[in-house]
């Protein structure tokens, strides 16, 4: 992937900021109902990096924890003043952290890998025909191959 560290970002008013010491692992379109909700749109675009990787310079998001389906939690970090969507991460999978690609200072460098949860995509989103589709979350034998990707 095409970009360069340490990546920096932060929401829309300036109160959160953060910096990625390492490359993305990957980069997906999350079609998932919980995506959509928090960002108004058909898919959110995730950037996904080691946990370790993200550190938060400035503020902290607010987290709203939502039950997936598997029963599992997901912490959605969003700035409690503007409300950008910043950051999430899974309990079912803590060693990962997403980034919300538009919320980095240059996002136009990402590719995204894969669109996830289609089982909900909505019809009026149109899906790549090139990159691959996960109907709902990578397994983890999944997730070890977009990386090596
Ligand atoms: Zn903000
Ligand atoms: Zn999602």
């Amino acid at each position: 992937m095409a970009v360069s560290v340490p990546l920096a970002g932060g929401c829309a008013c300036g109160a959160i900021r953060y910096s990625c010491t390492a490359a993305p692992m990957f980069t997906w379109k999350c079609h998932c109902r919980d995506c959509q909700r928090s960002t108004g749109g058909g898919a959110a675009v995730n950037v996904v990096f080691s946990a370790s990787a993200v550190q938060f310079t400035q503020g902290a998001p607010k987290e709203y924890v939502c039950t997936g389906t598997s029963g599992a939690k997901t912490h959605r970090g969003f700035c409690a003043e503007c409300g950008s969507p910043v950051s999430a991460r899974a309990d079912l999978i803590p060693e990962i952290r997403g980034i919300s690609a538009a919320s980095l200072d240059d996002p136009s460098k990402l590719e995204l890998d894969a669109d996830i949860w289609t089982a909900s995509a909505q019809p009026w989103d149109e899906l790549s025909s090139t990159l691959p589709q996960f109907e709902t979350t990578p397994t983890p034998e999944e997730l070890q191959e977009l990386a090596a990707h």
